[in-house]
């Protein structure tokens, strides 16, 4: 099957208000342009050096994901064209969007990324943090940041209800804080959840926004 044939499978099977994203990382250019000019426009990128070549080669109406994890220094990079920033988690790394946002005159939307997976894992928030976050100064001058919803990261397992249960998990807690935080924010209503080999039950469990790599491009990366 093509590049254009799996997306196309994977977009009759998922809701319409589901959205897709691309995971194109380790991808050529080429296969990302096989998506491309099969209509997608969605991509997400992990590693800053390979989003920002990319962003330089590519056509400028890709929307580009930034969905791994990102240090603070590295927001220059992007700060002028990203659309969504997956993995924030942390208030140094909302104030150096910020910084950078206002820089370009431009709002930037990020997900605010929960530790949901059993497995030892060094990033994520948890709700306690979140809430840290939400009611502290330094975010209420965040002018140019727009948290857009959650994101996280299923264990990985084989173990259906564990990862039921960790989707859950998330689903509750970007429930509670639309209700205390974000209930008159528009923009507050994506739960970024589900990979490749979990993302019928993140849909399940009310996911958004998938980020799906190798059910559409396959497991072999360009380098
Ligand atoms: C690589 C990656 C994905 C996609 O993984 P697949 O299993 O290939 O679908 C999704 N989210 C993040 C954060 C990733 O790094």
């Amino acid at each position: 099957m093509s590049i254009v044939e799996k997306i196309k499978k994977i977009k009759n099977e998922i809701p319409e208000n589901v959205k897709l994203v691309a995971v194109s990382k380790t991808k050529s250019n080429q296969e990302i342009m096989e998506a491309y000019n099969g209509g997608h426009r969605v991509f997400g990128e992990n590693r800053i050096q390979e989003l920002t070549q990319k962003h330089e080669d590519l056509p400028k109406d890709i929307k580009w994901h930034m969905i791994g994890h990102l240090q603070s220094n590295k927001v220059k990079y992007i700060a002028g064209f990203i659309d969504l920033i997956h993995a924030v988690d942390s208030l140094k790394l909302l104030k150096e969007i910020q910084k950078q946002a206002e820089k370009q005159q431009r709002n930037i939307s990020c997900l605010l990324q929960f530790c949901i997976a059993k497995e030892e894992s060094k990033f994520g928030l948890s709700l306690n943090d979140a809430v840290a976050i939400l009611e502290s100064d330094d975010y209420q001058n965040l002018t140019h940041v727009r948290i857009a919803g959650v994101m996280g990261m299923g264990t990985f397992t084989y173990n259906k209800s564990q990862t039921q249960a960790e989707f859950r998990a998330l689903k509750e807690i970007y429930t509670k804080l639309k209700a205390k935080y974000f209930a008159k924010d528009k923009h507050f209503k994506e739960i970024s959840m589900g990979m490749s080999g979990d993302y019928k039950i993140a849909i399940d469990e009310g996911s958004t926004m998938l980020r799906l790599g190798s059910s559409i491009f396959g497991n072999k990366s360009a380098y």
